[in-house]
């Protein structure tokens, strides 16, 4: 297994759209060892969620997951799920404002609107295409994945830039804990 190479804001493969994958690539040895570093990587830099194109590979491919993490402590647990060629099929009325970060933008915080539920379509590691109703945080997070395969990131979704912020002050200001 590896960690791979995180590509970051400002480099041009992420504001790229993303090539769809043919199911036929699911059955090679690449596609597994994409899925099994893609996994390892989003975790060890303490992620819920990885796109494909954030570690520099051009296709329709993430992985998500929810979990416990230092700055989401309290959060319940989902996934690890792949999701291949998503697309969103329908947004819910409400949009909520929250937290986002970004394993390609290291170290800021900002709150961005979300619809707050959404159904979503996508193809599992499996090769099987599912529809998903998805809520909360869950839905958030396919949001913000799904817009990496369209070249869009989370601060082009900010309506109040006010609100962007340093890891260390929001640990401060958000998470109330004590300034280090
Ligand atoms: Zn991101």
């Amino acid at each position: 297994m590896a960690i791979l190479p995180r590509t970051e804001f400002g480099n041009p493969i992420l504001r790229k759209k993303a090539k769809t994958v043919r199911r036929a690539y699911l059955a090679t040895d690449s596609f597994k060892a994409l899925i099994r570093d893609m996994r390892q990587t989003m975790r060890r830099a303490d992620g819920v969620g990885l796109a494909a194109p954030q570690i520099g590979v051009p296709l329709r491919i993430a992985i998500i997951e929810m979990r416990p993490t230092d700055t989401r402590p309290g959060i319940g647990r989902k996934g690890p799920l792949v999701i291949i060629n998503p697309r969103i099929l329908s947004y819910g009325a409400r949009v909520q404002m929250d937290w986002e970060g970004c394993l390609s933008f290291r170290g800021a915080r900002g709150k961005v609107p979300r619809a707050l539920t959404i159904v979503v379509e996508y193809m599992n590691e499996q090769g099987e295409v599912i529809e998903e109703a998805a809520g909360g945080l869950w839905a958030r997070i396919f949001q913000h994945e799904i817009d990496h395969l369209e070249g869009t990131v989370y601060v082009d979704r900010m309506t109040d830039m006010k609100t962007l912020m340093t890891l260390s002050e929001y640990r401060v200001r958000i998470l109330g804990k004590k300034q280090t």
